[in-house]
């Protein structure tokens, strides 16, 4: 598959998830609204991403993209490892085959209780600060097992074009780069396993140039920090931030220079200087993003002085990113595309809006669709990643939608 290729299927007169029409598929699901993630393409997706990544680097699934417990499943078979943001999310990660050790926990705020049961599953703790720090070491010794730690590590760079800033400036995110040496002190001869580092900048980044340079950026300062560690450095996680085209004009990431930089990296200056340390990738919509789609259907058409509304059975509370209300400065139509009945009533202009009472329920923005009627099925794509889990579901009170895994 090349990238966007599960975004050019929406062209697909078809319309299948899985090898299966879609009006079959709601059917199955019990109705409309659902969303629908093809089992095939997230198998494609991984081995494109390995066909073009070094062998070596090691790939983990963000799962905070997609936290479907049978997805997370059907992964835990396909990625080198999970990155984990909640005790929930922990859970399912555990409950997969994936061994605990290839389990990573990030995230600021862990609590007590979270932080416990980290150590107890052996998960790897990404510390988010000092006091953190303290917690898990109390906990190793209350539970009598030795903590897996690696330092999540604040850049002292920024990295251009990411959708989302993780890292760069003041963050809630890790310890401040120059503040580590000092933390590192502060663990050195502590009852812990201090693995190594990890360092994620941002997300939803189209640029390889951005995304080459922030690695070898990312690779320098590991460099730097390692010189402090108090062992060997086993644990080298290099973020991500791959993004995903949603909008017209995105172009697909290319991801051959991306490998090539990695390559090069690993070969010419981690595997030297840090021979001991398995890097990882943590990518999340990039893995997921494309392959699953959010289907509703179309519950009134009506014109209202001279623009026709399109009102489908879900809106923003399963699918808030699509409406433009997650984290967006500007709102932009994802990709969409209605399926009628009637093939030949040619096409025509239409706002997309969902069935919540407010008017930030807009799916999609004066767009050209085939004529609709009532009970035509409308389908967002790029909805593999970030959509109901990420959506305000109990917003107006409406019933959650089933998913579906096919
Ligand atoms: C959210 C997050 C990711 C995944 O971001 P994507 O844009 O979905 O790839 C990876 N790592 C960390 C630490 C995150 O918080």
């Amino acid at each position: 598959m090349t990238p966007g290729a599960a975004l050019a299927r929406r062209d697909d007169p078809a319309l299948v998830v899985g090898g299966i029409p879609l009006e079959r598929l709601a059917a199955r699901a019990g109705g409309t609204p659902f969303f629908a993630y093809d089992r095939a393409l997230l198998d494609e997706r991984v081995d494109y991403l390995r066909a073009r990544l070094p062998d070596a680097l090691q790939l983990s699934y963000a799962v905070k993209a997609n936290p479907m417990p049978a997805v997370v499943q059907h992964l835990s078979g396909r990625v080198d490892g999970f990155d984990v943001a909640s005790g929930g999310e922990m859970r399912v990660a555990l409950d997969t085959p994936m061994p605990p050790a290839r389990v990573s926990f990030a995230g600021p705020g862990k609590t007590e209780a979270e932080l416990a049961q980290a150590v107890a599953a052996g998960v790897t703790v990404e510390l988010e600060s000092a006091t953190e720090a303290r917690r898990v070491l109390a906990a190793g010794e209350r539970l009598g097992v030795r903590p897996r730690v690696a330092v999540r590590v604040n850049p002292d760079f920024r990295v251009k074009g990411s959708g989302m800033r993780m890292g760069g400036g003041p963050q809630q995110f890790g310890v401040d780069a120059e503040r580590v040496p000092e933390l590192l002190r502060e663990l050195a001869g502590a009852d812990l396993e201090l693995l190594g580092f990890h360092v994620f900048a941002g997300s939803q980044n189209l640029d390889a140039d951005v995304l080459c340079a922030a690695q070898q950026r990312t690779v320098e300062l590991v460099l730097r920090l390692a010189e402090h560690a108090p062992g060997p450095v086993r644990y080298v996680n290099l973020g991500g931030g791959f993004g995903i085209p949603y909008h017209k004009r995105d172009r697909p990431l290319a991801l051959e220079p991306i490998g090539d930089n990695l390559d090069r990296l690993l070969t010419d200056v981690l595997r030297p200087r840090l021979p001991e340390a398995r890097v990882t990738l943590e990518l999340g919509r990039y893995i997921v993003g494309e392959c699953g789609v959010y289907v509703t259907r179309v519950v009134d058409k009506k014109v209202s002085r001279g623009t026709t509304f399109l009102v489908v059975d879900g809106g923003l509370h399963h699918q808030l990113a699509a409406s433009g209300n997650f984290g967006q400065v500007i709102r932009r139509n994802y990709p969409v595309a209605l399926v009628p009945r009637d093939p030949g009533g040619g096409v025509e202009r239409v706002n997309v809006v969902g069935c919540l009472c407010t008017p930030l329920d807009l799916l999609a923005s004066d767009v050209e669709l085939p004529a609709a009627a009532v009970g035509d099925l409308v389908v967002i794509y790029q909805a593999g990643a970030y959509g109901l889990t990420a959506s305000p579901t109990a917003f107006l009170g409406h019933p959650p939608p089933v998913e579906l895994l096919v």
